[in-house]
């Protein structure tokens, strides 16, 4: 591998091709995960209008007072349900029966609690016995968001509290950007599909799997093409059936082996090479590539290598063409619970544990580091970055990690 780069050098390389993707508009039933294509204003107060908030009748402030000598009767003049606008004002003396949600009548300025009052015979009369102050027990027409306020913004990744506002502000349809289509093969002669037994020398596919998950995690529409055997026709056949695609992601034959014909194969396709070879352990051989709008990784074989490096490169540029200002795996600090020995020389991304409860985060590395090892990505949930130029580190030191899943628990 002649031409070497750093990590930080493939990452911009790898930013500086992606652009964000154009804006589709969606049913809100689809629009949960997605990231959100338009800053969203609202065109009306919510609520529309000041309401009920809670069973009672609705009065005049004013009205209530000394109510806890038990001195206090009001007329009832209306009925109001949820959905039910009042007749009339409520005039001094006066009160409107009212269920929470129905609009507030004109004139009353609080609620008093059902529990608080008490019907007095059959002459349509209500005995109050609490004194309410102006704006208990109701809520104000845009309380919740004023008209013309910035609710949700752009790039956002929308989840069920933001499609419950989308709803509340009367936006059956979405604009959201579009989803990177993300094509995935798994290469090797010695790999089977799940759901087949390996013969002698055999091993089953996890990469192809693994990877079309992380694609989907990421927020791209992943589409699994098989296996290509470890021929130029069986490469390239699958290759141009990638076309259509925004990301295609290769996984295997990218090292330097006899049968390592990705890199190749790719080129005679019309792929240009933009890097081969990183900084970096778990990862060294990966490869990038454009064909026009086409984005090419080609991400080494070990199942380990192959999921680090797609969190470390691929991970972005999904993110990016979603139009995310941050990309890849958010970064945060522990404190190192062992020593750690390296060799020094490229950048390193352990498996890392994490361990006990803030305040301070206290990371383990995983015990096995070896690249091959897919058990350290199941158990270890986030990579402890080792500058290149590191070679031991002790027990205490603070540390960068990057988190795998989900988002960092500390505000950025
Ligand atoms: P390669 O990068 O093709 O030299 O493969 C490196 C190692 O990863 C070899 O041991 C392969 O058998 C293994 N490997 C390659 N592809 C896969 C895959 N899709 N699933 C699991 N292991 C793989
Ligand atoms: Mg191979």
């Amino acid at each position: 591998m002649p031409d070497m780069i750093d990590y930080q050098e493939a990452r911009r390389l790898v930013l500086a091709a992606a652009k964000p993707l154009p804006v589709e508009l969606i049913p809100l039933a689809e629009a949960l995960g997605r990231t959100l294509g338009s800053d969203i204003r609202t065109r009306e107060d919510i609520p529309p209008f000041a309401k009920a908030a809670m069973d009672g009748y609705a009065v005049r402030a004013e009205d209530t007072r000394a109510a806890e000598a038990g001195s206090v009767e009001l007329a009832v003049t209306e009925d109001l349900a949820a959905g039910r606008t009042a007749r009339r004002a409520v005039a001094p003396g006066r009160a409107a029966r009212i269920m929470t949600g129905a609009p507030l009548p004109r004139g009353a300025d609080a609620v008093v609690m059902v529990e608080d009052t008490e019907k007095s015979g059959d002459d349509g009369k209500v005995k109050i016995g609490r004194e309410v102050r102006p704006g208990d027990n109701i809520g104000l027409a845009g309380e919740d968001v004023r008209k013309g306020e910035l609710v949700l913004e752009r790039g956002k990744i929308l989840g069920p509290a933001d499609i419950g506002m989308l709803a509340a502000l009367g936006r059956p349809r979405v604009p959201v950007v579009r989803r990177p289509k993300l094509a995935v093969i798994s290469t090797g002669d010695e790999i089977v599909e799940p759901g087949e037994k390996p013969a002698r020398g055999q091993i089953r596919n996890s990469n192809g799997w693994a990877l079309s998950a992380l694609a989907l995690s990421a927020g791209a529409e992943a589409f699994y093409l098989g296996i290509a055997r470890d021929k130029g026709s069986s490469l390239r056949s699958k290759i141009r059936r990638a076309e259509g695609a925004d990301i295609l992601v290769l996984s295997g034959g990218v090292s330097v082996g006899d049968y390592d014909l990705v890199k190749d194969e790719l080129r005679t396709l019309g792929v240009r090479p933009v890097f081969w070879g990183v900084r970096i352990k778990p990862g060294k051989p990966v490869f990038f590539g454009r064909r026009g709008k086409l984005l090419v990784f080609g991400l080494p074989g070990n199942p380990t290598s192959a999921m680090v490096t797609f969190h470390l490169f691929v991970r972005p540029a999904v993110e990016r063409m979603l139009g995310r200002e941050k990309t890849g795996p958010p970064a945060g600090r522990a404190v190192l619970a062992s020593d750690l020995v390296l060799k020094p020389g490229r950048t390193q991304f352990l498996r890392g544990l994490l361990e006990g409860e803030g305040p301070v985060c206290r990371v383990n590395a995983f015990s096995d580091q070896r690249s091959g090892v897919l058990r350290s990505m199941v158990h270890g949930r986030v990579l402890i970055v080792v500058p290149a130029d590191v070679s031991r580190l002790e027990r205490g030191t603070e540390v960068e990690i990057l988190f795998l899943e989900g988002e960092s628990p500390w505000p950025s």
